[in-house]
């Protein structure tokens, strides 16, 4: 049986000498066969030593660790040589070769496997972890995407629809769909649980899905050039975020959701119909910030309080609910609240300045923010318009119209 998988070789004698040797996984060819003495051997060859390191497995291994052997992880104890071989590939392999190694089933067919060949060990096959597809006749249609990938890049080839079976590489990091024509993305594009880029400029993207991605594990979002006209709420979600590009859409305006990116350092929403930013904007801490190009509205100077504002409201069950749960810090999952109360949470809760929270029943007004309050570097207008929720009279008084600088 031949397979292919990462190895890392560790040698346990190495430590007590006083050494450590290098500790990295390198993608192996493992060979195990059986000779005519009925003795197991696991050869392990890699694409620099192609002659391979032979392990006699009969009666020679001291322990097994199996616990990760689901996750695709498996570390085999030799007696001799001490080594360690730290496996890690995909989990029918590593159940297969704790089947072989346990001696629990002989899925080396006993007596007919011929021994190891000298030829074998020479075909170490690295499997293909970057594509970049930059023609249509490049474009796999009858044949699959390595599942390996881990990175790849479909561009600039009018691709019309994200093809779902980009879901199913599980391994890839970094997606780059750019400069196609794209208009619709999948719910389930949140399954790619090893994202960490995606790149989606010039598309014609419209509207993103609500469970668009909710991967704390994505550090970079480009939508810039698309049709966009909204930016979900549920972008809070991506909360590992540091990069987000949103230029060149027709976005009117951002989730207040926004501030809770706590690790964003680079937004561009240039050339958008943004007028007015939210107020948990001034909670950013960025580094960079491209306003340009935006129709931000002028603020009115003078101001005074609609006398509607100040009658008393009676707050809705769900706004009570929802600010319970904030002010009491309620730890809550998905099946401790309702589907509505959560999105709720997600949404609708802004601070006052003076720190106070608003659920519902804030006074709206407008103020402006000085953008290099938030960010380190800014292009385009330097103030602008922000809409502010106060909680009280006394705040309008001290906050509104007053620029937060
Ligand atoms: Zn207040």
């Amino acid at each position: 049986m031949q397979l292919n998988c990462k190895v890392n070789v560790v040698n346990r004698l190495l430590p007590s000498a006083g050494q450590s040797g290098p500790s990295r996984l390198v993608w192996s060819n493992i060979t195990l066969t059986e000779n005519k003495s009925f003795v197991v051997e696991l050869s392990l060859a890699t694409a620099r030593n192609k002659a391979g390191m032979k392990y006699k497995v009969t009666n020679n291994i001291e322990q097994i660790f199996s616990k990760f052997v689901s996750q695709g992880k498996l570390t085999l104890r030799f007696r001799q040589p001490a080594h360690d071989l730290c496996l890690s590939g995909e989990v029918k392999h590593m159940e297969k070769i704790l089947a072989i190694v346990k001696g629990e089933v002989s899925q080396l067919k006993k007596g007919t496997l011929c021994p190891l060949l000298s030829n074998c060990t020479n075909k170490v096959v690295i499997p293909k972890t970057k594509l970049s597809i930059l023609s249509r006749a490049d474009y796999p249609v009858t044949t699959c995407f390595p599942e390996t990938l881990t990175s790849l890049k479909i561009s600039g080839i009018a691709l019309k629809k994200f093809d779902r079976r980009l879901l199913y590489l599980k391994a890839l990091e970094i997606l780059d769909l750019s400069s196609n024509q794209i208009t619709i993305l999948p719910d389930s594009i949140h399954n790619l649980a090893k994202l960490k880029q995606l790149h989606l400029s010039h598309n014609e993207i419209k509207v993103l899905p609500s469970t668009f991605i909710n991967s704390a594990r994505v550090t970079c979002l480009d939508i810039s050039h698309n049709q966009l006209g909204m930016i979900p709420s549920c972008i809070s979600r991506v909360s590992g975020l540091q990069i987000l590009k949103l230029d060149h859409n027709k976005i009117r305006s951002l989730p207040s959701t926004i501030s809770k990116l706590r690790r964003l350092r680079t937004l561009t929403i240039s050339s958008n119909e943004i007028r007015t930013l939210p107020e948990s904007f001034q909670t950013l801490t960025l580094d960079h910030i491209d306003v340009f190009g935006n129709p931000f509205e002028k603020v009115q100077q003078e101001i005074t309080l609609n006398p509607e504002d100040l009658t008393l409201k009676v707050a809705t069950l769900r706004a009570i609910s929802a600010k319970s749960t904030i002010k009491f810090k309620l730890k809550y999952t998905e099946e401790d609240l309702p589907a509505t109360l959560i999105t709720y949470l997600h949404e609708s809760s802004t601070v006052c300045p003076c720190g106070k929270l608003c659920i519902d029943d804030g006074l709206a007004a407008d103020g402006e923010i000085n953008l290099f309050r938030v960010s380190g570097s800014v292009s385009g207008e330097k103030i602008v318009p922000m809409k502010m929720t106060l909680c009280n009279p006394a705040c309008f008084q001290r906050f509104a119209l007053k620029v937060v600088s």
